[in-house]
């Protein structure tokens, strides 16, 4: 068998393995089982395709991603890898001359959809052929405590059972404590050596700021700090992302929507132009990125929530893939909490799911709502111990945190008072009785003789929602789920109100506008 290194210098012309890559590929080429956690742009696909290359046979990649199987072969074949896929979007011929190069011998390696491994013809298609390892990619897609779940994933332990001499590879970009064992468990690679790369980002910034005016914060973003770099801007819904995508084009930045209600065509231009074009920013879903190799991609934007820290995570650390610096930045506030709360209730399926759901968020609440590091926070929740980065917000700026325990009863209080006539409100309305405001409604409402009018006049508009956010982070404050952002108090509020518990709150930081002022005078 040639030199794993020897294959590395010759057919990609790179100098030596990065990190673990040495230990991997070993592992493989030598017919053992690897469960591989690495990092976005930490350089998986090396792992598996340097052994297709090493051991006699063809290496069978299962990979999610169809809309990519025919770039990543493109990109194999300009090194003179001989590669092919296999999935839905062919039609009979095209599969032909894919099984006849395989069955001749002349394929190092072969994508395969998930899917086509339920079909009989398929698994005897590989018997009658060599297979030198198999890969699976995108491996946390088996875990139905990820976010990205696929039950054609599931039916993959198979590969074993039918072929217990072939080796397998299993790698992902999401490593938290559960993933990894589902994963593990569910394709049977407990005896697998398993490698933990470290999920450090050094180069990315994390910022979270506060959402003020979105499309004007991200305006700036890329005017001021990513004029002409590419990114990549995330929105929740299709019609958020075409109009975010619009307006950044009227300001004569060159950005295109991506989304899975496009027609495929344009969405296959799009990507094209965002991998081929220097300067573009993808506006997308999340439907956008799995797979996407772009090194330079200098910026990623998330306008809306991410539901989970390992989504969240996943899609930041397309940024920098070629080491440079470069901003992960997230605008973040009240109406996402409520947004995504009512989401969670009124979604389908049972309540375990919410459940999990509901601890997704959680934890992407604690990362937004954090005083310390958000290196030391991201890193802990997938489970690796670090030290202050120095290169986030709360490193370069530490926000104060204050007592909020007296604010957060007067607000709770008032929930009560309300409660009591049989009302509820949303933020809006109990930050104007908070404030002692005389609107009109207030007055239709007789709310001006509510005990509590007025009491919290000494915080800000702003402080207020700071304050209701965060009590809603920490569930201390829930929302009903009739779509107006109804707030009610949760079994954790009654602590409060009787003094039993303590409510430390991250101050709201001031507008960066209002900042300068203070500081030039
Ligand atoms: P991942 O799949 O983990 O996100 P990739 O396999 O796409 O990462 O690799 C990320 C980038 O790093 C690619 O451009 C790849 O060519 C490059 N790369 C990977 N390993 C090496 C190496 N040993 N030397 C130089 N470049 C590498
Ligand atoms: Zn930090």
């Amino acid at each position: 068998m040639p030199d794993p290194l020897e294959v590395l210098q010759r057919v990609w012309g790179y100098d030596a393995f990065r990190g673990e890559q040495a230990d991997i590929i070993a592992t493989v080429v030598g017919g053992g089982d690897a469960l591989v956690l690495m990092p976005t742009g930490g350089g998986k696909s090396l792992c598996y395709q340097v052994p297709a290359l090493v051991r006699p046979g063809t290496g069978v990649v299962v990979s999610p991603l169809i809309a990519l199987m025919q770039d990543q072969v493109d990109a194999l074949s300009a090194l003179g890898v001989r590669a092919g896929f296999l999935n839905s979007t062919q039609d009979p011929a095209q599969r032909r001359a894919v099984e006849d190069a395989y069955l001749a011998g002349e394929l190092d390696l072969l994508y395969l959809a998930p899917e086509r491994l339920r079909v009989r013809e398929t698994v005897e298609l590989l018997d009658r052929g060599r297979v030198a390892l198999f890969a699976i990619d995108e491996a946390h897609c088996v875990s139905q405590w990820g976010h990205d779940f696929r039950p054609d994933y599931l039916q993959l332990s198979m590969l074993h059972e039918r072929w217990p001499d072939v080796p397998r590879i299993a790698l992902t970009a999401t490593a938290t404590d559960a993933t990894h064992a589902e994963i593990a468990s569910r394709l049977q690679l407990e005896q697998a050596r398993h490698f933990v790369a470290s999920f450090d980002r050094p180069n990315i910034q994390y910022r979270i700021a506060p959402k003020d005016n979105p499309r004007a914060q991200l305006l700036a973003l890329i005017r001021e700090e990513h004029p002409g770099d590419a990114g990549i801007v995330y929105c929740l819904s299709r019609s958020s992302v075409e109009q975010t995508a619009e307006h950044l084009a009227a300001q004569g930045i060159t950005a295109l929507p991506y989304h899975a209600g496009l027609d495929r065509a344009v969405r296959a231009r799009n990507q094209s132009r965002f991998l081929r074009e220097d300067g573009v920013v993808m506006v997308a879903t999340i439907a956008f990125g799995m797979g996407i190799d772009k090194p330079d991609v200098r910026f990623v934007a998330h306008l809306d929530l991410p539901k989970s820290v390992e989504g969240y995570y996943q899609e930041t650390g397309r940024a920098g893939r070629d080491g440079l610096p470069s901003t992960a930045w997230l605008a973040y506030g009240l109406p996402d909490v409520v947004q995504q709360r009512r989401m969670i209730d009124t979604s389908e399926g049972d309540a375990a799911h919410k459940r999990r759901l509901t601890q997704h968020l959680d934890a992407m609440l604690a990362l937004c709502e954090t005083v310390t590091c958000r290196r030391v926070q991201l890193l802990s929740y997938f489970g690796q111990a670090s030290e202050p980065c120095g290169n986030c917000d709360t490193c370069l700026s530490p926000p104060d945190s204050w007592d909020g325990t007296l604010a957060a009863q007067k607000l709770l209080s008032t929930v009560v008072r309300l409660e009591q006539r049989g009302q509820r409100y949303g933020a809006g309305h109990l930050v104007d009785i908070l404030r002692g405001k005389v609107t009109p409604r207030i007055i239709q409402l007789g709310h001006a003789d509510v005990s509590t009018f007025g009491i919290g006049a000494d915080l800000s508009d702003a402080d207020w929602r700071g304050v209701v956010r965060q009590l809603l982070a920490a569930e201390l404050l829930g929302v009903d789920s009739d779509g107006y952002g109804t707030l009610r108090l949760t079994p954790e509020s009654a602590a409060v109100l009787r003094g039993e518990r303590t409510v430390p709150l991250r101050r709201e930081p001031e507008k960066p506008e209002k900042r300068a002022r203070t500081r030039s005078g």
